[in-house]
């Protein structure tokens, strides 16, 4: 798809002229447009554990106040990010001349109060017990009036899966009472059937964002999804702590397409209570949910709820720097590197330390970040093609800053080649394999593989594919616009650690720090891994901007067809 344009002369003709000129073009260019790969190591070599930790360390310090978007948290992070990018002699990413990319958003602070009502008997719904709950419409306030409760299993309308939770049922004006993740259908031996819902791995029908959408489409009233640990990927407080405050949208007159206007979560035991008292069990009908066969269910009961909110329109940032390519014809094609700079910021809700750090969350990723930017920067010869970092904002609420630019490009998204995003390091030390989230999804894996092995190291899947990771960042809103996207976790193989060490570390930090205020830097973090990750993603990135093919999806990718239009100027 690029053209054939060169920034040095064909290997042939190099043999041809001689060795000396080969010195002059530092080495042999492969067939597949990659230079002698030794030239990117001194690049790779300035990438440090301590130029990471300095990073990490300005970013979840406290007087960054949890880097919420808005605020002095929001105004410190950003002019420390745009310093950073200047001092390592990146240029402005925006071409209107500046580091900055506005993003408009709306604070949307939502208070619920609610009542079940059933033969005539009304009960409250206690906050956050019970339910969290909240809007995306940025008005004072949204309702549902006697509003039916209505289970609706998983809430799956998949026609390509013969599958269709709503049968014949009318929602409109209804709330809907949901399951998390995809139905878990079992084939002959038991186990998760692999040719439905991509089998263990959460296909984008078991997220809930695709949840509320097809509440939407379905004209239901409220839709609340039924909390549980497992499925979910995450605990109850994870719920709280991120619903329960002030949640921001893209700032769109008008409201927010394909959102029911009240939308959350009930916590599991709640739905208990709630399915008893309507004489129904709630785990038959989850497994009967499992099926074709399942029908929804009323639950014999009404729901009022009023969202009262506070608003606040918010101008946030998304920091962006570039290196322009060095050839003519490939410098107007992008590889763009991104992280996440913003975390929860602050709350006092539960006491004590009332400060979101998000050290690992995503201090950690644009440290990463950053740590490329300068190797880049420190490249003895530009790449061919441009490379654009972006520190995006908004993550945590929605994946906003990235869903903006994916909305907003600055370059077009036709002309950017691939997506190569981080959030959260490695702190475990070294391992001898590079998780690959949503592995398999493009030929980006073959560029990271090749890295790798030159590394002595090998690409593992995600030993979690249940839990939707490749839905939960940034590079999941490239994706959906097209662009082939490449999300790596750390490994789990650690080098001079008992086996299970890796899973340990991860559950044990989901458990304690995951979007809570201990999220911190730790005393014992090595971030010896997180150094080698930093340099695979460099190499990946410095490949890409050479190759002579473009990275593309895989055939079964649910992305490619969006690429197929993009490139073909349908979009
Ligand atoms: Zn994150």
């Amino acid at each position: 798809m690029i053209t054939s344009a060169r920034y040095c002369v064909s290997p042939r003709r190099l043999a041809a002229i001689g060795a000396l000129l080969l010195a002059a073009c530092g080495g042999a260019t492969g067939s597949d447009g990659v230079p002698d790969v030794s030239t990117v190591d001194p690049a790779r070599n300035a990438i440090t554990a301590d130029g990471m930790m300095r990073h990490i360390a300005v970013l979840a310090h406290d007087s960054l106040e949890g880097r919420a978007p808005g605020g002095m948290g929001e105004a410190r992070t950003v002019r420390y990010l745009e310093d950073q990018f200047k001092s390592l002699g990146l240029a402005p990413g925006n071409p209107d001349g500046t580091y900055i990319q506005a993003v408009n958003l709306v604070g949307i602070t939502s208070r619920p109060e609610g009542t079940i009502t059933r033969n005539g008997v009304s009960r409250r719904l206690a906050f956050p017990r019970d339910y969290v709950v909240g809007t995306r419409y940025p008005v004072p306030n949204v309702s549902v009036t006697n509003s039916e409760l209505v289970f609706v299993g998983y809430g799956v309308t998949a026609p390509e899966f013969d599958w269709g939770d709503f049968k014949d049922v009318d929602v409109t004006g209804k709330t809907i009472v949901m399951l998390v993740n995809d139905p878990p259908v079992p084939d002959a031996s038991g186990a998760l059937d692999s040719t439905i819902f991509k089998g263990d791995a959460m296909s984008y029908y078991g997220r809930w964002t695709y949840k509320y959408e097809e509440a939407s489409r379905r004209g239901a009233a409220g839709a609340l999804i039924v909390h549980e640990t497992v499925p979910a990927g995450y605990p109850y407080l994870t719920v709280i702590n991120s619903w329960g405050r002030e949640n921001f949208d893209v700032n769109v007159p008008g409201g927010p397409e394909g959102r029911v206007q009240v939308e959350g979560w009930l916590a599991r035991d709640a739905a208990d209570s709630l399915f008893a008292e309507a004489g129904l069990n709630f785990d038959s009908l989850k497994t009967l949910a499992a099926t074709r066969e399942f029908r929804p269910v009323s639950l014999g009961s009404t729901a009022n709820i009023t969202v009262s909110t506070s608003l606040r329109e918010v101008q946030s940032r998304n920091v962006v720097a570039k290196l322009d390519g060095s050839d003519p014809t490939l410098t107007n094609e992008w590889v763009i590197v991104t992280a996440h700079w913003d975390h929860l910021g602050m709350d006092s809700l539960h006491g004590g330390d009332p400060i979101f750090n998000g050290a690992l969350d995503n201090a950690s990723g644009t440290a990463q970040m950053l740590e490329i930017a300068g190797a880049w920067a420190k490249l003895p010869e530009r790449a061919p093609r441009s490379v654009l970092f972006i520190a995006l904002t908004a993550e945590e609420q929605g994946l906003l800053g990235a869903k903006y630019y994916a909305q907003n490009p600055l370059y077009p998204l036709a002309k950017t080649v691939a997506n190569i995003n981080m959030d959260g390091i490695n702190q475990w030390g070294r391992t001898r394999d590079i998780t690959v989230i949503g592995y398999g999804n493009s030929t980006l894996d073959d560029v990271l593989r090749e890295v790798a092995a030159r590394d002595g190291r090998v690409l593992a899947p995600d030993p979690e594919p249940e839990k939707g990771y490749f839905f939960r960042s940034d590079h999941f809103e490239f994706a959906k616009v097209g662009v082939p996207a490449l999300y790596i976790n750390s490994g789990s193989d650690y080098v001079d650690k008992p086996a299970g060490y890796g899973k340990q570390k991860r559950d044990e930090y989901t458990a304690n720090d995951y979007h809570k205020p201990s999220d911190e830097v730790k005393p014992d973090w090595d971030l010896s891994g997180a150094v080698e990750d930093a340099r695979a993603l460099l190499e990946v990135g410095w490949r890409v901007a050479h190759l002579r093919t473009w990275p593309t999806w895989s055939a079964g990718a649910e992305f490619k067809a969006e690429r197929d239009a993009s490139l073909a100027g349908r979009r």
